[in-house]
């Protein structure tokens, strides 16, 4: 099977300032298409994007303000004539507590970026994608799926995306849009290293014994391949679908192993 390419695309990244977003960003690019890298920080996203190269710029767009996102996506369209792809990736974890001491403020700000946020992607670019079709791909989590991979807050935001993903996919076939979720496992990026309290190395070195491919890492070079994929035309049977990327953690009884 030939490479997943996006030639003659147009992109949003969301979140791709950095981690897995920063990932996708310069793959998608790599792989033909113009990307906008849509996030809050504006030095490091200016960065990545010019050393993206002359097809990748950057757009500051708070996705929980949702005139940000619906004027990023209307620029992008206006600057490149369409919207091809939107990878809603942009997401926080924040230690909102045991759930018998749940900070209801800060559950709020995780669901207003991970949930909310990313409902106002799937919206404003379903809107921009309804005539010529297109592919959104949200970035979920393993904990779409469990408990225990982070703060209760953390995962009830990932499994109303995994629903959102799932309902909005049945809605937005007849406009030929495609809606998926990639779920990682744990990846060393400032996120999952300011949960830990430790640095990517340091991450990487306690997750290893524990993975079930025994001696590898999830990078976010990973999770962006399987974005890659879902936002690619060879996906194109493909929507309403979660692609678990975690080396079989979700899939195996840990006891047996
Ligand atoms: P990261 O912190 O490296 O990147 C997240 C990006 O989102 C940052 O650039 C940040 O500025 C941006 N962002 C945050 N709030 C925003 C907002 N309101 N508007 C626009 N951009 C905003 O973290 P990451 O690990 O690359 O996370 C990317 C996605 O992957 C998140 O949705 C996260 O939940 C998910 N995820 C991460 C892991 C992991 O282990 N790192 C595992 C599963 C899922």
């Amino acid at each position: 099977m030939s490479k997943p390419r996006l030639d003659g695309k147009v992109a949003i990244v969301t979140g791709g300032a950095s981690g897995i977003g920063e990932a996708a960003a310069r793959l998608f690019a790599s792989s033909g298409a113009t990307v906008v890298i849509a996030d809050v920080q504006d030095a490091l996203g200016e960065a990545v994007a010019a050393s993206v190269g002359p097809r990748c710029a950057y757009a500051r767009c708070d996705v929980t303000d949702e005139a940000q996102v619906e004027a990023t996506v209307a620029r992008a369209v206006a600057a490149h004539g369409r919207l091809d792809v939107m990878l809603s990736n942009a997401g926080v974890l924040l230690p909102t507590g045991s759930v018998m001491d749940m900070d209801l403020a800060e559950l709020d700000r995780v669901m207003a970026v991970n949930f909310r946020g990313a409902a106002a992607c799937v919206k404003h670019a379903a809107r921009a994608m309804a005539s010529g079709g297109g592919a959104i791909v949200c970035t979920a989590s393993v904990a779409s799926l469990q408990g225990g991979f982070g703060p209760a807050s953390y995962t009830a935001s990932k499994h109303a995306l995994l629903g959102l993903v799932r309902a909005a996919a049945g809605e937005l076939g007849r406009h030929g849009v495609r809606v998926n979720c990639v779920s990682p496992g744990g990846v060393a990026t400032p996120l999952s290293c300011a949960l830990m309290g430790v640095g990517p190395r340091e991450l990487e070195a306690m997750t290893v014994p524990h993975n079930v491919l025994q001696g590898k890492v999830l990078r976010a070079e990973d999770v962006a391949e399987a974005a890659l994929f879902l936002a690619s035309d060879q996906a194109a049977f493909i929507s309403g679908h979660n692609l678990v990327v975690d080396g079989a953690t979700t899939a195996v009884n840990p006891a047996v192993l």
